[in-house]
């Protein structure tokens, strides 16, 4: 069987690859038309971000690699390339599924080896993409953090979290979670043009209610907004309402940030989609990753005007990346790292 080029980490950036053979190779067929499951046996499922990358989380699981919802401004796009995969249509059919993902959680989390840190999901690919419909990795990896009573956070554009509403209310009742969602603009057009697999966000902003209904908290990251495409201060603040009274425990925004070979790729997309926005994301993004200053400014003022109109919540509660773990890890921790 092929083998993909592996890195150590999820994070865009580490060279230092490992490899895993593709075990198998299978077509979707019915509702996965269109997409290609490649099955690895991996070897790590917990991840450490490195103390330098300031992310607000040091412990990452993506159980799959590559996400059918094909947004277009994808910052994960360039990790399929470090697989030797291409970061355009390959990213949005040619799925990596970790099929081993729950056994090695097991192992990775038993009391003796793991101390309990936080864990983030859906950090560089959807954990409720179409895949987990199928595979249901992610459920399965939620059973085990309710299990050890481990705390969780989740970031996901999908309502198939519902499908799993049982099983995160037990975790909500041992430890810390929460479900947040990633939705960017309730501009139809704008939304089936960005993210054309993912579920219309009014659903998203549905299941944001739903959730905090059942007691799971939910927010909503208001990201990426598009300059020129859906960041008209009537559209910020429709979306600033749609999240308050959806009851998000949070709400927060910002400008599309692009950088690497994934400027390339949006930029391409603006030119065919957005011609006559062309060159104002050329001035734009040219010779940054982000919006200039006084863009991301008028944002935020923006935002932070509809969010007291509408009396959404000020800030976010994620746990803060020192968070005191419940025990210390057993030094043969650094042998599965
Ligand atoms: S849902 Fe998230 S991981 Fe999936 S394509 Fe969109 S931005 Fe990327």
């Amino acid at each position: 069987m092929a083998e993909l080029r592996w890195t150590t980490t999820d994070a865009p950036g580490n060279k230092s690859a490992l490899f895993d053979a593709v075990v198998e190779r299978r077509i979707g067929r019915g509702a996965y038309t269109g997409l290609e499951f490649l099955h690895v046996e991996s070897r790590t499922i917990i991840n450490r971000i490195p103390q330098s990358s300031a992310l607000p989380f040091e412990y990452t699981i993506n159980a799959y690699r590559g996400c059918s919802h094909a947004c277009t401004y994808c910052f994960a796009r360039p990790t399929h390339d470090y697989l030797g995969l291409g970061i355009g249509r390959d990213f949005d059919t040619k799925i990596v599924v970790k099929i081993n993902a729950p056994e090695v959680l097991r192992h990775e989390t038993a009391p003796q080896r793991w101390a309990g840190h936080p864990i983030a999901m859906g950090t560089n690919t959807d954990p409720y993409q179409a895949a987990e419909g199928k595979y249901k990795l992610t459920r399965q990896i939620i059973e085990i953090l309710a299990e050890r009573g481990n705390p969780f956070s989740i970031l996901t554009k999908s309502p198939l979290v519902l499908r799993d509403l049982d099983v995160l209310t037990r975790a909500a009742e041992t430890a810390e979670i929460s479900v947040n969602f990633s939705i960017g603009t309730l501009d139809t057009d704008a939304w089936s043009r960005s993210e054309p697999g993912t579920a219309h966000p009014r659903k998203r902003l549905d299941a944001v209610r739903r959730l905090n209904e059942a007691g799971i908290s939910s927010g909503v990251l208001m990201m990426p907004i598009l300059p020129g495409i859906s960041d008209h201060p009537k559209q910020v603040e429709e979306l600033v309402r749609g999240a308050a009274e959806a009851g998000a425990r949070f709400i927060m925004g910002g400008y599309l940030h692009v950088r690497g070979p994934l400027k390339d790729h949006v930029l391409g997309w603006i030119d065919q989609d957005y011609p006559h926005l062309s060159r104002f994301y050329r001035h734009t993004y040219g010779t940054r990753s982000y919006a200039p200053p006084a863009m991301r400014r008028r944002l935020g003022g923006t935002i932070g005007r509809a969010k007291s109109a509408h009396g959404a919540p000020g800030g976010e509660r994620r746990p803060p990346r020192d968070a005191t773990p419940r025990k210390q890890p057993d030094p043969q921790l650094a042998l599965f790292a």
